[in-house]
């Protein structure tokens, strides 16, 4: 294995943004839970660039205790680039990933962990019921995994998330992913290995409010929906080839209508409508074409996943930089 032998059974790893309100409480759970599960463990925060006093209340609980480390970011990059971060960082056999907010349950971490001994590499939480959360954000998300089942190329287990245990060699693989548009989702699910999920109820948010605007899950969704399918970009051959064939049996119609009956004043109508519908056609598929343009150079820019402010407790071997190396050669 590569690692040092000082490493912990277990890492947790929370990706937070403004959440000073939920650290305290936080570990006030998760510590008596994970010293009852394993050996040793660590538990690292990566400040996704909070504005509150979140670092601040980090740097108290790393001084009272040094197996809580923490990873500042430079600035706010997402909560998929936190957790690579994290990945980067955790030297656990296993890494469990949890939200800040007390909405994954650290109750049900001894269930993973038992699984995980059992000997599977990626056990899941499912997820029962959305029902805390607003209509509207239940029936996008619906809508989202519905377009990802018949759009995507890689299938999502019904109620996955990032709450979950990752075995070390799924850390590797998840660190050995390069790209920086991340949707962590298809990725867990991606990588294989063996899986289960575990069905946990969700909590409610202890403090603050969601960190997620509307408009940064629709970016999500398209980062999901285009980093795990092409069939947006090959679908315009087929809308392309309908509107031609439709095209040419019209011209056919109307030449024969035209030898028939001689030439009447065309319609206006069905010119306007036809060129617009067109134009319409056209700019989508440009437009679709753009986003992953888009995407392309924001790959081949290369630019790091994230950079560190400021790190606590992580020693500097366990940052192996941004760009993960290949991981070693796995029995
Ligand atoms: N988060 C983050 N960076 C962000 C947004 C959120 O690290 O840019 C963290 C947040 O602090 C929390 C977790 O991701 O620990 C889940 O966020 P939130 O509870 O706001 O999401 P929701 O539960 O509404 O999906
Ligand atoms: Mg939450």
């Amino acid at each position: 294995m590569d690692q040092p032998e000082s490493a912990p059974e277990l890492s947790a790893l929370i990706p937070l943004k403004d959440e000073a309100a939920n650290i305290a409480p936080l570990l006030a759970t998760l510590k008596p839970v994970l010293a009852a599960c394993c050996s040793s463990f660590e538990i690292i925060f990566v400040d996704d660039g909070s504005r509150d006093g979140t670092l601040e209340a980090l740097r108290d609980a790393h001084a009272e205790d040094v197996r809580v480390k923490v990873m500042a970011l430079s600035r706010n990059l997402g909560k998929e680039i936190a957790i690579a971060a994290g990945l980067d960082a955790a030297r656990g056999k296993a890494v469990i990933i949890l939200d800040a907010d007390l909405q994954h349950p650290p109750s049900a971490i001894p269930a993973m962990v038992t699984l995980w001994r059992q000997g599977y590499e990626n056990v899941f939480a499912t997820r029962a019921s959305r029902a805390e959360e607003t209509r509207l954000k239940q029936f996008l998300t619906r809508r989202f995994y519905r377009m990802f089942e018949v759009l995507g190329e890689t299938p999502l287990p019904a109620g996955a998330g990032d709450f979950r245990l990752l075995d070390r060699k799924a850390v590797m693989a998840l660190r050995a992913m390069g790209e920086r548009a991340r949707f962590n989702k298809g990725l867990y699910s991606w990588i294989g290995f063996r899986s289960i999920g575990v069905p946990v109820t969700f909590g409610l948010r202890h403090s603050g409010r969601s960190k997620f605007s509307y408009r940064q899950l629709t970016r999500f969704a398209f980062d999901g929906l285009m980093s795990f399918s092409t069939l947006p970009l090959k679908v315009w051959t087929y809308v392309g080839t309908l509107i031609s064939t439709g095209s040419v049996a019209t011209a056919l119609y109307f030449l024969a209508r035209t030898m028939i009956f001689g030439a009447d004043v065309p319609g206006f109508a069905t010119l306007i409508v036809s060129v617009l519908f067109l134009a319409g056609v056209q700019l989508m598929s440009l437009g679709i074409m753009g986003e992953y343009v888009g995407r392309i150079f924001a790959e081949v820019k290369g630019r790091p996943l994230y950079l560190v402010s400021e790190r606590l407790g992580l020693e500097l071997d366990a940052l192996r930089g941004p760009l993960p190396p290949l991981p070693t050669p796995m029995n």
